[in-house]
C-alpha cells in the first residue's frame, strides 16, 4: 500500500491512512510513503539556495515543513513516542544544515548531497506514519528503504539494482512473519556502498512496485487523492467517471497522452510479474478505485478514456523531393535529433509529413534545418485527444461515431492504431473543451446520445 504525499499531508490524512490500514492487516500489508505533501520540493529549493551560498536562508526554507510534521506528531502521539518523534526531527534538521554547508563550500558534491537530503522527506514520514501507526494499536514497524533497494549510482534517477529483490525480501519477509506490518519511504535507495540515492520525481509508485514485485504481492495498492483514473480530466469534463478495470496498456498510452495515471515505467516491476495494481482514493477507501490488469485480465470495453495534452505546435514539411524518394525521413528526423525535441505525434502524406511537438522552445533552431528539406508551416496551440481502449482495433464503425459528433469542428493529424488501443488527432486549442465534452458524451454518458450497445460502459 503506497501512500501519496497528500495522503500524508497533515493529521487528518494521517489519521486516514492509520484506519484504511487498519481494515486491510489481514492481508499483511506492506506500507511505502511519499514526504509530505510539498516537503520533496523544499528540499530540493533549500539546496539550490544552498549552492547559491545561503545556508541560512537555505535551512530556513525548510522551516515551516518541520514545523508540520512537528504540528502533526503533536495531534497524534503521545508524550513518548512524541518526544522520540521530535529528537529525530532534530537530527535530520542540524543534518540538513551541516550539509548544505558543505555544498555551499563547495557545489561539486551537490549530486549526492541532494539525494541524502532529499531523502530525508520519506525517512520523516514513514517514521511518523510507524508512530502513529502503532499509537492506533497497529503493530507499525520502520524500515530503512536504503537497505531493501539498492541502485546504481545515478544520483537524482537512480536504477535499481536487480539484488533489490533479495535485499528486500531479507529485510521483510521475516517481519511479516511476525506479523509485523513494515513501513518504509519510497523514492528513496541506496548503492552499493551504502551512498543514499533517489529514483527520480514520483518515485515513490516505483518503490512500491519494486517491493509489490519483490515480495510477490497479491496486489499493488496506489493510494492517492482522486478517486482512480478517470475517464478524462474532470477539470475539463465534470461528469467524467472512475474507469474500474484497465489494461497495462491502456494505462500507458493514458500516461503517454498527458493524463496523470502511473508512469509505464513506474509500474514495470508489477507488469513483469504480473501483479495487479489499484489506484485508490484515501479520501474515498470505499469507493474501490482503478484496477490495472495484465491485458488478458482486462474487460475489452470499446472505450476506455478520453486523454488530451494542450499547448502542442505541429509543424508540417512539404516537398515534392519525397516523391518516390528515400531517406527523407531519415533525414527528416535527424533535424529533430539534432536539436533534441521530442515528437508526439506524426503523420505522412507522398509529399509531406506533419509532426507534433510539445516544446516549441528549439522552434527557431529547428526551422531553419527544416527549411532545407522542404516548405515548413507551422501551427501553434493546438491540443492533441487520444481516445483510448483496448476494443479500439476489434470495433468497426468507431471512429465514423467519434468524428461525427465533432463534424464542425477541424481536426487534423489523425493517427490510429500504431499501438492499436488509441485513437489520436489534433484540434485547435479554443476548441478542445468542446470537443472532449461532447467526445466524453457519445463515449461515457450513453443516456444522452442512445449509442450503439457496444458502447455502454459498466
Ligand atoms: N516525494 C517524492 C516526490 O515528490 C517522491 C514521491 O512522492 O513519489 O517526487
Ligand atoms: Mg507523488
Amino acid at each position: 500500500m503506497k501512500f501519496g504525499g497528500t495522503s500524508v499531508e497533515d493529521a487528518d490524512a494521517f489519521r486516514r491512512v492509520a484506519s484504511i490500514v487498519k481494515l486491510a492487516v489481514n492481508a499483511q500489508p506492506v506500507l511505502v510513503v511519499s514526504a509530505i505533501a510539498g516537503f520533496t520540493n523544499s528540499l530540493l529549493a533549500s539546496v539550490e539556495t544552498a549552492v547559491k551560498g545561503d545556508t541560512r536562508a537555505a535551512a530556513r526554507t525548510l522551516d515551516a515543513d518541520f514545523e508540520r510534521h512537528l504540528s502533526i506528531a503533536n495531534e497524534l502521539l503521545e508524550p513518548d513516542p512524541r518526544a522520540a518523534f521530535v529528537s529525530v526531527v532534530g537530527d535530520a534538521r542540524s543534518k540538513i544544515r551541516q550539509l548544505h554547508k558543505i555544498i555551499a563550500a563547495h557545489p561539486v558534491t551537490s549530486p549526492p548531497l541532494q539525494d541524502e537530503i532529499v531523502a530525508y522527506g520519506e525517512q520523516l514520514s514513514s517514521q511518523l506514519m510507524t508512530a502513529i501507526l502503532r499509537q492506533s494499536g497497529l503493530a507499525g514497524r520502520y524500515v530503512d528503504a536504503r537497505n531493501c533497494i539498492k541502485t546504481d549510482d545515478v544520483y537524482g534517477s537512480a536504477v535499481p539494482r536487480p539484488e533489490t529483490t533479495t535485499t528486500t525480501r531479507t529485510e521483510i519477509a521475516p517481519l511479516l512473519l511476525a506479523a509485523q506490518i513494515p513501513v518504509l519511504g519510497g523514492f528513496i535507495g541506496s548503492t552499493e556502498r551504502g551512498v543514499t540515492t533517489t529514483l527520480g520525481r514520483g518515485g515513490s509508485d516505483y518503490t512500491a512496485a519494486l517491493i509489490g514485485a519483490a515480495l510477490d504481492a497479491r496486489e499493488i495498492e496506489i493510494w492517492t487523492d482522486v478517486s482512480g483514473v478517470l475517464t478524462a480530466d474532470p477539470r475539463i469534463v465534470p461528469e467524467a467517471q472512475t474507469i474500474r478495470v484497465l489494461s497495462y496498456q491502456e494505462a500507458a498510452e493514458l500516461a503517454y497522452f498527458g493524463a496523470k495515471v502511473l508512469h509505464p515505467k513506474t509500474i514495470q516491476p508489477a507488469v513483469d510479474k504480473n501483479i495487479p495494481v489499484r489506484v485508490c482514493n484515501s479520501r474515498a477507501p470505499k469507493e474501490g478505485g482503478t484496477l490495472i490488469l495484465s491485458k488478458s485480465e482486462a474487460a475489452p470495453q470499446t472505450v476506455k478514456a478520453i486523454a488530451h495534452k494542450s499547448g502542442i505546435t505541429t509543424v508540417q514539411i512539404t516537398s515534392a523531393r519525397m516523391l518516390g524518394a528515400y531517406g527523407f525521413l531519415r533525414a527528416l528526423f535527424e533535424v529533430f535529433d539534432r536539436h533534441q525535441t521530442a515528437v508526439d505525434v506524426v503523420t505522412t502524406s507522398e509529399v509531406s509529413v506533419s509532426l507534433s511537438i510539445d516544446d516549441a522552445g528549439t522552434l527557431p533552431q529547428l526551422i531553419p534545418d527544416l527549411e532545407q528539406l522542404g516548405t515548413v508551416e507551422i501551427e501553434k496551440n493546438r491540443t492533441i485527444i487520444s481516445i483510448i481502449g483496448e476494443g479500439l482495433r476489434s470495433t468497426p464503425g468507431i471512429a465514423a461515431r467519434v468524428f461525427s459528433v465533432i463534424d464542425d469542428i477541424n481536426v487534423s493529424m489523425i493517427s490510429v492504431g500504431a499501438s492499436s488501443v488509441n485513437l489520436t488527432f489534433l484540434v485547435e486549442e479554443s476548441r478542445a473543451v468542446d470537443a472532449i465534452n461532447r467526445l466524453h458524451r457519445v463515449c461515457f454518458e450513453p443516456s444522452q446520445v442512445a449509442p450503439a450497445p457496444e458502447e455502454i460502459n459498466a
